[in-house]
């Protein structure tokens, strides 16, 4: 098996076909992000014909501004659903600091849900990776996801300690930082992620689908001197460990 920690199921459009035979016939166990409800809706709606995924529910930090009234009834999705994400905040590309408040009070409600429910969540961290590690120790959750973390590596250190994992994505072998965060996490501690088909565009310009958690694989089993078969082992415990 392998893991696909933080993919988006509703970024494929005409492809989705294609990223769902693929998440089957290479066995990727998937966490599909939700960018909001509708996008929850979606990705619960797929996950009934391919049990490699699973859905997770989330607003999105760039999404937050626009769901910020609608929390009272997200209660219901919160309790259903087997991980939440993608949570967060995000003062890199979102840059209207006004959207800030608000982004902060959604994540809040879902961090409080989440040690409710005692859930995993899944967290997009881009420019806001202190806040979070504060708001995480704050709220004392069970082993988070870090999502595609890019941030100082002291505060990737502290994250560490209080229990975090962390998913490395397609830019690995592309970004000097990322190469570094690999070298620095233990093998136990990480995942690997495609988070949507433009990610790789992102990276290189191809478009990328599920089965290029192959290549990470291959290149954290180069980076960390370990046998690629082992790599895939260990991450695929890591991500059992969770007991979605
Ligand atoms: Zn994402």
């Amino acid at each position: 098996m392998f893991v696909d920690a933080h993919n988006h199921m509703d970024f494929y459009g005409k492809n989705l076909k294609k990223a769902l035979d693929i998440i089957e016939k290479d066995d990727i166990v998937t966490l599909g992000c939700s960018m909001d409800l509708k996008s929850y809706i979606f990705t619960k709606k797929i996950s009934a014909e391919n049990e490699n995924i699973i859905p997770c529910f989330g607003i999105h930090p760039w999404e937050a501004y626009k769901n910020c009234g609608d929390l009272d009834g997200f209660d219901g999705y919160v309790k259903e659903c087997r991980a939440i994400g993608e949570i967060g905040l995000d003062y890199y590309w979102v840059l209207e600091s006004e959207k800030y408040p608000k982004m902060g009070r959604v994540f809040e409600y879902f961090l409080d849900r989440a040690k409710y429910y005692d859930k995993i969540v899944n967290i997009h961290t881009k420019g806001a990776e202190e806040k979070i590690l504060e708001y995480i120790r704050s709220y004392k959750l069970r082993t988070p996801i870090i999502h595609w973390y890019s941030g100082k590596v002291d505060t990737l250190k502290e994250l560490l300690k209080l229990g975090c994992y962390f998913t490395i994505s397609v830019d690995i072998g592309y970004s000097r930082l990322t190469d570094e965060i690999v070298k620095i996490l233990p093998m136990d501690r990480i995942l690997t992620e495609t988070d949507g088909p433009t990610s790789l565009e992102w990276v290189n310009k191809e478009y990328g689908y599920p089965c290029e958690v192959e290549n990470i694989v291959k290149k954290i089993s180069s980076i960390k001197g370990t046998q690629y078969e082992e790599v895939k082992d260990k991450i695929s415990s890591n991500f059992n460990r969770f007991k979605l």
